[in-house]
């Protein structure tokens, strides 16, 4: 299906993004486990060794969905307190849609780390400024309307000298890999969205949003233009995924 998102008003956008996610909430992480065979547990690790996590920091980590890279950031940061000693780390998770915060709880992975859930949109952050000392966006920068203003919102909670990770699904520039690639994204997703979930839209929509997001150097172009400093991108994968990083300085 294709939502024609260029050509509806915003308000609908957002309704219409929180109701895909809203559809597939209960079934993410298992969803994120068969769509990418679990490399996106080998990406996101790859983005917090990047993002080295260090006792007594705070993390934003937007679009956080059930939380995984708020737990991995404090998990990282108790590593490192275990051996220099400090405060522990701590995260807040921030989402637009109340039933992926929801779906995230999990008192047995949640238990002895300082995280917290808030319901918000990307692109009016609901925190003061310099609040944080780094903001992460993992597989979720894609979805947001208005993706100039949020970063530059992520550059406003940031502390000067706080650092940005956005984590997101690309399109492999290799030719012979970009077919198998779009075999597997337009064949394969959607229908084991169906059958793990019954929802085959919604991962549909998740396939084309992927397809319709800047190129990486196009997307780091904007970060830098939104203010940050130092900006560059490492492929994952060949490329299926890459994180932009930057610095407020
Ligand atoms: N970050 C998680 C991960 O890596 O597993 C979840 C990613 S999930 C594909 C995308 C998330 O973005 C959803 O939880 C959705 O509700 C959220 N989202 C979409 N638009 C948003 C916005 N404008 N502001 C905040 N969150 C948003």
């Amino acid at each position: 299906i294709d939502f024609g998102f260029e050509t509806i008003p915003e308000a609908e956008k957002i309704s219409r993004v929180k109701g895909v996610f809203d559809s597939v909430a209960s079934n993410y992480d298992l969803m994120n486990d068969a769509m990418s065979v679990g490399i996106h547990r080998v990406w996101k690790n790859m983005t917090i060794t990047r993002l080295n996590p260090q006792p007594g920091e705070r993390l934003l980590d937007v679009a956080g969905g059930t939380g995984d890279i708020a737990r991995r950031f404090i998990r990282a940061a108790d590593e490192v307190r275990m051996r220099r000693g400090g405060e522990p780390a701590s995260a807040v998770v921030c989402d637009i849609n109340d039933q992926m915060l929801l779906a995230g709880i999990d008192p047995e992975k949640d238990r002895g780390l300082n995280l917290t859930r808030i319901c918000g949109n990307a692109e009016c952050l609901p925190f003061e400024d310099g609040q944080f000392d780094a903001v992460t966006i993992s597989f979720g920068i894609r979805n947001v309307t208005d993706r100039m203003e949020a970063l530059r919102e992520f550059r406003r909670v940031l502390k000067p000298g706080g650092r940005l990770g956005i984590l997101e699904f690309t399109t492999p520039p290799a030719k012979f890999i970009q077919a198998f690639y779009d075999a597997y994204s337009f064949a394969v997703i959607p229908r084991l969205g169906q059958i793990l979930t019954g929802d085959r839209d919604s991962y549909q929509y998740l396939v084309e949003s992927i397809r319709k997001f800047p190129r990486q150097e196009v997307f780091a172009e904007m970060i830098r233009e939104a203010g940050f400093a130092q900006v560059s991108y490492q492929d994952y994968s060949t490329g299926i995924a890459a994180l932009h990083t930057g610095w407020k300085l």
